[in-house]
C-alpha cells in the first residue's frame, strides 16, 4: 500500500473509500501482514492491515462497544472473558470496564500489532494493558481454545481479521466447537461477521457453522462508518436462547450492575435491543 497523500483501502476491487494522509506514523510487515498506522484528515489515527481498515480513532467505539457490551451484559454475570484478536486493545479496555468481569484473556496471534497500538495508538486500549485482570498471550486464537479448559469463560469475543488467512481458523467448524465447549451454560460467543452487503456469503457460512455447536444463532448489526457498505453485523451464537431477546429494561437493569450505564456514545439499552431486529436483506442471510 503506496502512503502518498492518499491511501486508498483495498479491501475490495471495484469499490472503496480513501483517506487523505496527514502523515504516516507506523509501518511494518510482520510475519503475518503488513502493518499500518497514519494519521488522516478525516478520522485521526487509523490502524490499517493488509490495505484494510481495523479501526479509526474517530468510529472505534461504535464497532468496540457493540461487540463488547450486547454479550456481556446479556449475559448479565460475565466473570472471565476470552478476546481473540482485537490486538490493538480496544476490546480488552472495554470488557474490563465491566465490574463483574474478573479475568480477561486477550489472545492475539501478531505481536506486531500489540506493539505498534500500544506505543502509536496508546488511546485505544488506554490502562487496559495493565491491568491486573488482563492476561495477554500471543498465540493462534484456535489453538488456545483447543487447549482451554470445559467451562473456562463465560464470553468469547473474536475481534479477528477477515476470514482470509490467519484469520480464516476463527471461522471454521473446529473452532466453533471448542468455542462452545470452554464456554459456561449461559455461554455466547459474539464474532466480526463483515458486511453483508459487501459480504454476504461470510455472515451466511460462518452462521452455518455455528448452528452446529449452538443453540441459537443470530446476528446483530452497528453502523460502523468506516466498515463502507452500511449495517456491519456481529455474528452471535448461544447456549439460551432468552440471551438475544432481553427487554430494554431488564437490558438496562444489567447494564446499571455492570457499571457502564451512561459511559457509552453507541451502545445504549434501546440500540442494544434494537439491533437484533435486522433488515431482511440481512435476516435472510441467517440459516432458517
Ligand atoms: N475490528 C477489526 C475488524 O473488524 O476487522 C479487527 C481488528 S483486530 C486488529 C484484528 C486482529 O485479529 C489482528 O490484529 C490480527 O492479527 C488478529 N488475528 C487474525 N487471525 C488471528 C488468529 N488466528 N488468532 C489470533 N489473532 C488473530
Amino acid at each position: 500500500m503506496a502512503l502518498d497523500s492518499w491511501v486508498n483501502e483495498s479491501l475490495y476491487s471495484a469499490w472503496g473509500q480513501r483517506f487523505r494522509v496527514k502523515r504516516e506514523i507506523a509501518r511494518a510487515k510482520s510475519p503475518f501482514q503488513d502493518i499500518a498506522i497514519f494519521e488522516s484528515e478525516s478520522h485521526g489515527q487509523v490502524l490499517m492491515l493488509d490495505g484494510v481498515v481495523q479501526i479509526t480513532e474517530r468510529d472505534e467505539f461504535v464497532y468496540q462497544e457493540m461487540l463488547v457490551h450486547v454479550p456481556l451484559v446479556a449475559h448479565g454475570r460475565a466473570e472471565r472473558v476470552l478476546i481473540i484478536g482485537a490486538g490493538d486493545g480496544g476490546v480488552l479496555r472495554r470488557v474490563l470496564e465491566h465490574s463483574g468481569v474478573r479475568r480477561a484473556v486477550m489472545v492475539e496471534i501478531d505481536a506486531e500489532v500489540i506493539r505498534l497500538s500500544r506505543q502509536f495508538m496508546p488511546g485505544i486500549g488506554g490502562a487496559a494493558w495493565d491491568d491486573p485482570r488482563a492476561e495477554v498471550i500471543v498465540g493462534d486464537g484456535i489453538a488456545y481454545v483447543a487447549d482451554a479448559r470445559d467451562g473456562e469463560f463465560d464470553v468469547v469475543i473474536v475481534d479477528s481479521t477477515d476470514p482470509i488467512g490467519v484469520g480464516e481458523v476463527l471461522f471454521t467448524d473446529a473452532f466453533y466447537g471448542h468455542a462452545a465447549r470452554v464456554l459456561s451454560p449461559r455461554g455466547v460467543i459474539v464474532n466480526q461477521c463483515g458486511v453483508p452487503f459487501m459480504q454476504a456469503e461470510e455472515l451466511t457460512e460462518t452462521s452455518r457453522r455455528r448452528a452446529k455447536s449452538f443453540a441459537h444463532v443470530t446476528a446483530y448489526v452497528a453502523a460502523v462508518p468506516t466498515y463502507v457498505g452500511g449495517f456491519m453485523t456481529l455474528g452471535w451464537a448461544a447456549k439460551d436462547v432468552s440471551l438475544a431477546r432481553l427487554p430494554v429494561a431488564e437490558i438496562e437493569r444489567r447494564a446499571a450492575a455492570a457499571g457502564i450505564l451512561g459511559r457509552t456514545r453507541y451502545w445504549s439499552p434501546a440500540v442494544h435491543a434494537a439491533a437484533f431486529q435486522l433488515p431482511p436483506y440481512i435476516a435472510e442471510l441467517l440459516p432458517s
